[in-house]
């Protein structure tokens, strides 16, 4: 049953108790550093192009000032597949360490939203209540402050897709003269207020699919966040005598030995998906560190050495040789690699502009008047270049065959893409049984003779009516019966 439901299947509110200690500093800092780098990001520029933009409408995308245009999938899916690997190779290392330290939903819930809580409702278990705490408008109060954050964070999100100065223009004019952008912001300010006020861990728990490959992506060496179930268990209360602090001795099996978890639930009551890490490890845990912090404190009280929450790996806890070089921490470097070379590779191949050559929709060839054999093409150009270019499309070295096309020389906007119609005109005579290849060449003439303009040649195969004649004949022997030079019964 998942932690957050009760009994009878409603809903248990999480409300947790914040745990101070070293691990909650330590992430404070980071999340902190996180929130000022996500918040400063779109306003950065790199190359002249924004640091980050993820332009959805026309599938343009600058990572660290390198745009990718929409022909670009293969580089786009080896970065993504880098990123996935990556992950993998994290969580096989270091566990869930992105959940805990530098998720988004981590950062903002536990470090912004959850300490506007505090300061509204109280800290459970505090003496020290917050400013409205039990005052009816409490809620409706926080709620307000929690909007107005979310709509902050719904600028920033968008920014990342439709750059700062096309926001600039979203929120200084009227929602009526961009009826369409106004709608997307109210959708993802609710989109945000939902989450971070209402589905809260729930995110974590049923909707992120990491947690749920978390099994896979883990092995016993994986360094997470665990309990020290050899020097906890038999857990027992603590029994206090004025000071002295000592420690029940239970009885397990023929021995007896002193537990060091007193069963005080202070590691339960702190997790922010409520569940209890002393049941093992488990697909709700986010590795946020708050059961260390909590544990710590309580060691530190009866004087015990303290991790009995710690980072470690279930190896090392159960006294098993911890192995640092398995398969997985060695494979997936390795394809690490291969999928950077072939990433570094791709790119370098690039030049000034994409330019492919396709046969025409429909027949492969017409044949004009006057003899003339056309094969109709598509010229399809993209422009690379962050500035205009003039692209010139002819024949190379072709005597006999002219080119007709809509434009020529072809303009094109930086990332601009255009695909014309185009015909290969050649005499009859010229394609005979073979079918001649052309060159196809597409030479960038804006740039001066600097050597970086794009000069390149494409082979484009002719078809003529011979191959027609050819093709029917060769159909035409396919057919059964025919092939061996009659019917069966001959
Ligand atoms: S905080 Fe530590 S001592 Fe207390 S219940 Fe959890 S593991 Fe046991
Ligand atoms: S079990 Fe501990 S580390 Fe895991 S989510 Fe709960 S408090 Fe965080």
């Amino acid at each position: 049953m998942l932690s957050t439901l009760n009994a009878d299947g409603s809903r248990r509110w999480i409300k947790p108790k914040l745990s101070h200690g070293r691990f909650l500093t330590m992430r404070r800092v980071v999340a902190y550093a996180l929130i000022l780098i996500f918040t400063v990001i779109p306003y950065l520029s790199m190359n002249g192009k924004p640091l980050v933009l993820l332009d959805l409408v026309t599938r343009h995308f600058t990572i660290f000032g390198r745009t990718f245009l929409p022909t670009d999938t293969l580089l786009l899916a080896l970065l993504l597949v880098g990123c996935f690997v990556t992950i993998f190779l994290l969580s096989a290392l270091f566990g869930r360490v992105w959940c805990g330290w530098a998720c988004p939903q981590t950062v903002y819930m536990e470090f912004v939203f959850r300490p506007i809580e505090r300061l509204f409702e109280g800290a459970p278990g505090r003496v020290k209540k917050g400013w409205l705490a039990g005052k009816a408008f409490s809620k409706p109060a926080k709620m307000v402050v929690y909007a107005v954050i979310s709509v902050y964070l719904a600028h920033t999100f968008l920014a990342y897709f439709v750059g700062v100065d096309e926001l600039r223009q979203w929120v200084t004019r009227s929602p009526l003269n961009h009826p369409g952008p106004f709608g997307v912001m109210v959708a993802v300010t609710g989109l945000m207020l939902f989450n971070f006020g209402f589905f809260r861990e729930q995110t974590c728990i049923i909707a992120c699919p990491y947690g749920r490959f978390q099994s896979a992506l883990l092995d016993r060496n994986s360094l997470i966040v665990t309990y020290d179930h050899v020097r906890g268990e038999p857990r027992g209360r603590a029994t206090r005598a004025g000071d002295d602090v000592s420690l029940r001795v239970l009885s397990a099996g023929p021995e007896k030995r002193t537990a060091d978890c007193v069963d005080c639930g202070m590691c339960v009551t702190t997790c922010p998906t409520g569940i209890d890490i002393r049941n093992g490890l488990q697909m709700e845990c986010i590795n946020c560190t708050q059961c260390i912090d909590a544990c710590d404190t309580v060691m530190a009280k009866l004087d015990r050495p303290r991790g009995l929450i710690r980072y470690s790996s279930q190896a090392a806890i159960t006294g098993e040789k911890v192995r640092l070089l398995r398969p997985r921490v060695v494979i997936y470097p390795a394809v690490l690699l291969v999928i950077a070379v072939a990433f570094l590779v791709v790119l370098s191949g690039k030049g000034a502009a994409d330019v492919s050559i396709l046969r025409g929709v429909g027949r492969p060839f017409v044949e004009l008047p006057g003899g003339e054999i056309g094969n109709p093409v598509k010229v399809k150009i993209v422009n690379r270049m962050d500035k205009p270019g003039d692209y010139r499309v002819e024949l190379a070295g072709a005597e006999g065959l002219r080119l007709t096309i809509d434009e020529n020389p072809i303009h094109l906007n930086p990332g601009e893409a255009k695909t014309l119609s185009a015909m290969i005109v050649a005499q009859r005579n010229l394609l005979g049984h073979e079918m001649p290849v052309v060159s196809v060449r597409v030479t960038e003439i804006s740039t001066p003779a600097s050597g970086t303009a794009l000069r390149r040649e494409i082979g484009f195969r002719l078809m003529g009516p011979a191959q027609r004649h050819e093709r029917e004949h060769e159909s035409e022997s396919d057919k059964p019966g025919r092939e061996h030079g009659g019917g069966g019964d001959k």
